[in-house]
């Protein structure tokens, strides 16, 4: 990778209490790509990217954009332009999807109220649909629109690295394919993303670069077109089709 990727972790362990579930995991993400993290059930995906995201205690090396950061923590990553979008989504049942957006801009307070609409107006050009329904409640929404909800929400405080956990989780095959396609899109609006996705193939067909994760260990990676022709994640993650 680039001498300065947004992220790199290097020999990167997780552990719950005396129990590893990450052991020594390297990975980059260079400027304006989408790199995503496949691999089963229970392989540590969720448990590395929270990790990542300084809401879990790690070992190892932890860089972004060439600084070291010793002990990664929430107020760190979000300081330096990482959001996470967790696979539960966490959205505001009882508020309005504009309020829903308007708090995803609240880490950003020097930036005040005129630049927060600007930025929505910006999130409305990426998710036109959220657009159409501003004034409705979050947990009135369908599951696609709350996951868009939930990736523009992120948006709103202009990361440079958005990290994804199982987008696609619970919503329908056309409607996976339509949020990753806008995920995709990210990257000509300078969004650097780390995609960590069950569906391997859907992610490998956004991806530019994957890396296969099983129990822990980064099993497999290259360019996400390899991987997609690559016969054991063929016959793994793909099965037929
Ligand atoms: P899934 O796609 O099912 O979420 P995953 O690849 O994200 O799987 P993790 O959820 O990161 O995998 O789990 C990795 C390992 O860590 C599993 O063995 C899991 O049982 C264990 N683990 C996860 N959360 C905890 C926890 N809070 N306490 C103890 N062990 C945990």
């Amino acid at each position: 990778g680039a001498a300065r990727p947004v992220l790199a972790l290097e020999d990167f362990h997780v552990a719950y209490g005396a129990v590893e579930a990450v052991h020594g995991v390297a990975l980059h993400i260079d400027e304006g790509e989408i790199v995503t993290v496949i691999g089963p059930n229970g392989a540590g995906k969720t448990t590395l990217l929270a990790a990542a995201m300084g809401l879990l205690p790690s070992r190892g090396r932890l860089r972004l954009g060439g600084e070291v950061i010793a002990r990664p923590s929430v107020e760190a990553m979000v300081a330096r332009g990482v959001a996470l979008v967790p696979e539960r989504r966490e959205l505001f049942g009882e508020m309005s999807v504009e309020d829903n957006l308007l708090l995803g801009g609240f880490y950003r307070w020097r930036t005040g109220r005129r630049d927060q609409r600007a930025r929505m107006a910006e999130v409305f050009a990426i998710f036109p649909r959220l657009q159409e329904r501003r004034t409705q409640w979050a947990s009135t929404l369908s599951g696609g629109e709350r996951q868009m909800l939930a990736i523009g929400r992120a948006l709103m405080a202009r990361p440079r690295l958005l990290m994804l956990d199982e987008p696609s989780l619970g919503l329908a095959p056309l409607i996976v394919r339509e949020v990753l396609q806008v995920v995709g899109a990210l990257r000509t609006q300078g969004v650097s993303v780390l995609l960590v996705e069950q569906n391997a193939r859907a992610a490998l067909q956004v991806a530019d670069r994957g890396y296969v994760l099983e129990t822990g260990r980064v099993a497999l990676q290259g360019p996400a077109a390899e991987l997609l022709h690559d016969r054991r994640i063929i016959d793994t993650y793909l099965g037929l089709g």
